[in-house]
């Protein structure tokens, strides 16, 4: 079996290494945009950024060990375009590859900031790259301004402020992390990062942005206007399936998976990661996280099926996120305006565990420094 495995991040990387642990006797091709052998995203927000680690730190797999699981590498390459008829992907340097099987684990961009004038040296972050450029650019600022108060702008502002630098967020929803953790937990979350003086422009928008002296001006909705030495944007992901357009494949924000992971309609095309909006059995429905704990799942998933296994992506789904020295986790899908019960701690408080529900009952755990509790409470969901 000829297996193309597209995007040598965390998502092609596990699909190889399940692969292999099923004993599946496929000849694996993995293709990648960064001319990087794959490696860990979470430290670059955190850890890397502040210099406590390396990019050599952060190396998921060694070229040795991507030799013993017999991998051919195609480094520094994005696929352009996929014929799922004819079973052939079209790489960006001419080449065309043919397959049995395919893994899409093409990941997710930075959104960027819509429209208007808005200077080239903005910052976002999702690579290596990015991270090195952003660290560089922290070492020779005292002031960060953070457009979105999400995971990458709750993270960057906490490792700023632990370099000393003066930091503030905009953020156009009334909390950080809104989506995330519903309003009463991203209250809580916005008052532990304004008790570190992370200012927090909750419920304005960015209208403008403009170069002034190697400064960032930025001007906010309610007249308000903030200059930085360094701006970040963290607005969200797209995730990468422009390429798939044509293709046969049913687009969605994502590549439209059934619980299995093939993509719908198709025998031989799986998707993983962040591009994978897939009918989770659990919530009856289509979802897409992009969170690093779903991938090694969904890998060994793929791998079952691909060995005549049937098997379903049904794991509760989980994310943590270091912030303010502390980990924060979150476990299950939080609710839209969720009911919110404390378990342990209280508003405010350091600490805590709190049970997010809908009508239907308790539907997501959010803990922070808590992570016996934390952990009690997620095996009660299932
Ligand atoms: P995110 O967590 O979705 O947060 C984006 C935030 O920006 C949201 O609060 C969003 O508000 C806000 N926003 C949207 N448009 C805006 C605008 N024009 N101006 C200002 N704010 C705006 O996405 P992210 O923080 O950019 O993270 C990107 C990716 O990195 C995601 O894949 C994320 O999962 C990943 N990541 C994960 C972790 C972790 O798991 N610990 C850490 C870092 C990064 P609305 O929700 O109201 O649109």
């Amino acid at each position: 079996m000829r297996l193309l495995v597209l995007g040598a991040s965390l998502g092609g990387l596990r699909t190889a290494q399940a692969v292999r642990r099923a004993g599946l006797d496929a000849e694996v091709t993995l293709v990648g945009a960064e001319a990087v052998l794959p490696y860990d995203r979470p430290p670059l927000s955190k850890d890397f950024l502040r210099g406590a680690r390396q990019a050599s730190d952060l190396a998921l797999a060694s070229q040795d060990e991507l030799d013993e699981l017999g991998v051919s590498l195609r480094l520094g390459r994005t696929a352009t375009a996929l014929d799922s008829v004819r079973q052939v992907v079209d790489l960006d340097d001419g080449s065309a590859l043919e397959y049995d099987a395919l893994v899409i684990a093409t990941g997710s961009r930075p959104r960027t900031l819509p429209g208007g004038h808005v200077p080239t040296d903005l910052h976002t972050l999702r690579t290596i790259d990015d991270a090195t450029a952003l660290r560089d650019r922290l070492a020779r600022s005292s002031s960060l301004a953070v457009i979105g108060g999400g995971f990458i702008g709750s993270e960057i502002a906490s490792t700023a402020r632990g370099l000393d630098i003066d930091v503030t967020i905009v953020e156009p929803a009334g909390t950080l992390m809104l989506r995330a953790l519903g309003e009463t937990i991203g209250q809580h979350m916005t008052h532990l990062h304004l008790r570190e003086n992370v200012d927090i422009k909750a419920g304005v928008s960015v209208e403008r942005v403009t170069d002034t002296g190697g400064r960032q001006l930025i001007e906010l909705s309610d007249g308000a206007t903030i200059l930085a030495d360094t701006t970040v944007v963290g607005i969200g992901a797209i995730p990468n399936i422009d390429w798939l357009q044509g293709s046969g494949l049913t687009l969605s924000d994502g590549v439209l998976c059934g619980p299995d992971l093939r993509a719908v309609g198709t025998t031989n095309v799986f998707g993983i990661g962040d591009v994978a909006r897939w009918l989770h059995p659990r919530y009856d429905r289509y979802i897409r996280v992009e969170h690093w704990t779903s991938v090694a799942e969904q890998a060994r998933v793929v791998a079952a099926n691909l060995a005549g296994q049937p098997t379903v992506a049904d794991a509760l789904p989980y994310v943590w996120s270091d912030q303010l020295g502390s980990r924060l986790q979150i476990a299950g899908v939080v609710p839209v305006d969720p009911m919110v019960e404390y378990a342990v701690g209280q508003p405010g408080t350091d600490r805590f565990v709190a049970l997010l529900s809908d009508a239907s009952g308790p539907q997501a755990v959010v803990g922070r420094g808590a992570v016996r509790d934390f952990l009690a409470h997620r095996a009660e969901l299932g």
